[in-house]
């Protein structure tokens, strides 16, 4: 089955009793045994619900994989991942990271005894200077948010085989319309359903993919124990919303290219980040592990002053100045002074993220309306 057929086929099937074609909200915590332990494979729905299994389902077939775990949120998801490791462990990490994975694995897991290392993954000798024995998962998230670098996954994958470590991929600013990352040898690929997947800034939720069965097992057990699972009617929800993911995120790329070069010809705007430049450093790696650009970007205005950002976030109307990103409506964000107010200002520097930075979500709405709002508020 090819993508655009998945989005809507893929893992789910018309209800056995009554073929309704949408697949049900199961709202139910328990289900009725014939004697003990006998059951049609659904006992608490902690463990599993038919609603979400479906929508698991359906996950792994759009990151041509064969295992979707869904989570309460993207950080439940993540917290199930570093759960897989032990006191002394090491994690090697992209520097230029969302704010929450970068606050969870300094702030809670380190003093769980796992280590971190935050590194420019552009540069691979830097990682593998990085590896050593206790090595046990690699991190990796492309494009990276808020400057749309891109890391070569294949070749990160090549340095965590070599190091008989796990690599897991953020794919979340690209959903796997863009890029599928077990394809250039992820082990486990996770997402912040709340952003693309869902699409419509309705739902908060998280997911994991992988292949090995064993991986599955252990992921399920803390899924299950550590209990940050999806309601249903929030299964459903982003089921329905997976339906016209190709054609979202055909919009998003549409606009996003025409607001990037807008933004690039803009004589008060001094930089813009995008991949789909042929400009940009990454470019290259953009174009041969991802299918199109998305319409992620971030850019720097001339007067390079925190105010001068401050006041066209300000006045854009249709851009909304919001956290979050990826839904239908077109988002404005200032990753500085919101999304990555957690990390210190150093850090941020160090990352080269300066704090002029707008970064834009842009949504599948006229594009002759977004370029007008950008055009009056950046004057
Ligand atoms: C939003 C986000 C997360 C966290 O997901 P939540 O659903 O908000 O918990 C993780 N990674 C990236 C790249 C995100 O944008």
């Amino acid at each position: 089955m090819k993508f655009n057929t998945k989005t809507i086929h893929a893992g789910v099937f018309p209800d056995p009793t009554t073929g309704a074609i949408m697949t049900p909200i199961y709202q139910t915590s328990t289900y009725a045994q014939s004697s003990p332990g006998e059951h049609k494979g659904f006992e608490y729905s902690r463990t599993h619900n038919p609603t979400r299994s479906q929508l698991q389902d359906n996950l792994a077939a759009l990151e041509n994989a064969k295992h979707g775990l869904c989570f309460a949120s993207g950080m439940a998801a993540i917290d199930a991942v570093v759960k897989l490791l032990s006191p002394g462990d090491e994690v090697i990490s992209t520097n230029d990271l969302y704010g929450g994975s970068y606050r969870i694995f300094t702030q809670i897991f380190a003093s769980y005894g796992i280590k971190f290392h935050f590194v420019d993954m552009g540069d691979l000798d830097a990682i593998s200077a990085l590896v050593n024995d206790n090595t046990k998962l690699f991190w990796v998230e492309t494009p990276t948010n808020p400057l749309l670098k891109i890391i070569d996954i294949k070749a990160v994958s090549i340095i965590a085989k070599q190091a008989n470590a796990l690599l897991c991929v953020d794919n979340t600013f690209a959903s796997p319309y863009l890029q599928t990352p077990m394809d250039l040898g992820a082990d486990i690929v996770m997402h912040s359903v709340t952003k693309f997947i869902n699409g419509h800034s309705d739902v908060v939720m998280g997911a994991l993919v992988c292949n090995s069965d064993d991986l599955l097992d252990r992921l399920s057990f803390i899924q299950n124990s550590c209990g940050g699972t999806p309601g249903p009617q929030d299964s459903f929800l982003v089921l329905r919303g997976i339906k016209t993911l190709h054609l979202r995120m055909q919009r998003h790329c549409d606009n996003g290219r025409e607001v990037a070069q807008f933004l690039a010809d803009h004589p008060k705007v001094s930089k813009v980040y995008w991949p789909g430049f042929t400009s940009h450093p990454n470019h290259d790696v953009a174009k041969a592990q991802m299918n199109d650009f998305g319409g992620m970007m971030s850019f720097t205005l001339s007067g390079d002053s925190i105010e001068e950002a401050q006041a066209v976030i300000s006045k854009t109307k249709l851009f909304t100045l919001a956290e979050s990103l990826g839904g239908v409506e077109s988002l404005c964000g200032h990753p500085a002074s919101m999304t990555h107010a957690s990390i210190p200002k150093e850090e941020r520097e160090k990352a080269g993220l300066k704090d002029s930075l707008i970064r834009l979500s842009v949504g599948i709405e006229d594009i002759e309306d977004l370029i007008e709002d950008l055009r009056q508020a950046i004057g």
